[in-house]
């Protein structure tokens, strides 16, 4: 099986100034084709240590890809020090230095003659075209046994360079579009068919007892990832075409929604906003968000997906006690009372906000994000939920009092709160006990 290391080349990365999502990215991809990466690396815009950090990655690993350093600038080195290394002579490739002057010549620029360094390409390289910025990266195969640049028409004998530049956005459109397909071509005899169940209200070593079973499977394969307020469990399959390897796969991603049952809110793209709109128009049904500690998060969350005028009409971030008054009908007496972070204050806000908006749903959000405005009895992390609709009401305590940061704090809530209406809609008996 052929290996993988990326190697992010710039300063900036070292500094800690510009956080390396390029190799992020990079990895996800790598997975996704069935690629192993077993090494990432990361060099400054030095010209000693680039070439030693690719002789080291050619050493051990099959595919290098490098991100960063094709830039026009004299600190941005990586194709010349791959030139350098392969003894491979820099040619200019006029094909590519005109595709650059044509890009500064629609944006009314003349090109800086710096830029010319950028159609620079080590002889025997293919090129990997840039159609959003200037650098074009490079695909080049390097021989199996020296550090010479090989026949690239011939895959048994050769490793491969393939370069990119820093810009996120130019990355990921390169390698949409052309590099994944010769990785692919290259190194990937197999079809890998994957799908992620995507999974709230329980952690990733919960998840990962209940399917013990299933996650030493050799094919498909079964890995649980943890992200922010949920968890995914990845099945993947190997085989010699994608349909073998879906239907290998598909027993057990059956299995798992059917253990999973609601706790399983959906796979791959879905969110739990997509998934919450999708149940709103099926019922065709309207939500009216009141929110204090998210801010309008839920809101923002919910309004990001198109076509969500169709159950949406009125959300409102009632901040203050006077706000939550006026806007929302809340009695002064409950907030007196009780406090405006209460159970009490969440049913009547989201009994307000129902009426507010005429919506059949009302949902309200009440907390305590912090780092300020903790006390004993009303700590950091209390966050109180709720939820009316004709002839129905519940509520929910969150209990996030394990110095969980403000933005997480806020942004896991608004997961627990799309998923309430979520759960509301599916099966409602659920809330009430
Ligand atoms: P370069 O291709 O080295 O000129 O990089 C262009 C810009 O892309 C830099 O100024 C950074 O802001 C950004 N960048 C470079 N490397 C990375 C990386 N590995 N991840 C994310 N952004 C990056
Ligand atoms: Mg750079």
């Amino acid at each position: 099986m052929p290996n993988a290391e990326i190697l992010s080349i710039g300063t900036e990365l070292l500094l800690g100034d510009v956080l390396d999502t390029n190799s992020q990215f990079l990895s996800q991809q790598l997975a996704h084709l069935g690629i192993d990466c077993f090494w990432r690396t990361t060099v400054g815009d030095n010209k000693g240590r680039i070439k030693e950090a690719l002789k080291i990655a050619l050493d051990r690993s099959d595919i290098v890809i490098t991100t960063g350093g094709l830039g026009p600038t004299a600190d941005d080195l990586t194709t010349e020090c791959i030139a350098e290394l392969l003894g491979a002579p820099l040619e200019l490739d006029e094909d590519v230095l005109a595709r650059i002057r044509e890009y500064f010549r629609q944006r009314g620029i003349t090109m800086p003659d710096s830029n010319t360094k950028q159609a620079m390409r080590p002889r025997g390289a293919e090129l990997v075209p840039n159609r959003t910025g200037t650098a074009p990266g490079i695909f080049f195969a390097v021989g199996k046994e020296s550090l010479e640049y090989a026949d690239i028409a011939s895959p048994e004998n050769s490793r491969v360079i393939v370069t990119f530049p820093g810009v996120p956005s130019e990355l990921k459109a390169m390698w949409k579009e052309i590099a994944g397909e010769k990785l692919r071509e290259r190194f990937v005899p197999s079809a890998i068919w994957s799908c992620e169940l995507k999974h709230v209200g329980i952690g990733e070593s919960a998840l990962a007892e209940m399917y013990e079973d299933l996650l030493s499977l050799p094919n498909p394969t079964v890995a649980p990832y943890a992200g922010t307020g949920e968890c995914r469990l990845r099945v993947a399959a190997k085989a010699e075409t994608l349909e073998q390897a879906r239907q290998l796969a598909m027993p057990v991603v059956e299995k798992i929604k059917e253990r999973s049952g609601i706790k399983c809110y959906g796979t791959d793209d879905d969110t739990l906003e997509v998934v919450v709109g999708r149940l709103l128009k099926e019922r065709n049904m309207t939500l009216a968000v009141a929110e204090s500690c998210t801010g309008g998060l839920v809101s923002k969350r919910l309004t990001d997906i198109s076509g969500s005028s169709k159950y949406i009409s009125l959300n409102v971030v009632a901040y203050s006690n006077d706000a939550k008054e006026r806007a929302l009908a809340v009695p002064g007496e409950i907030i007196e009372k009780y406090g405006a972070v209460s159970p009490q204050c969440a049913e009547a806000m989201a009994w307000g906000i129902r009426r507010a908006a005429g919506a059949d749903i009302g949902l309200s959000v009440t907390g305590i994000a912090g780092p300020e405005g903790g006390t004993p009895e009303k700590p950091v992390g209390l966050v109180y939920l709720g939820l009316s609709a004709e002839g129905f009401y519940a509520g929910k305590q969150l209990n996030y009092f394990n110095q969980l940061e403000r933005r997480e704090i806020r942004f896991r809530t608004s997961s627990e709160a799309l998923n309430m209406v979520r759960i509301f809609l599916l099966e409602p008996a659920w809330l009430a006990s």
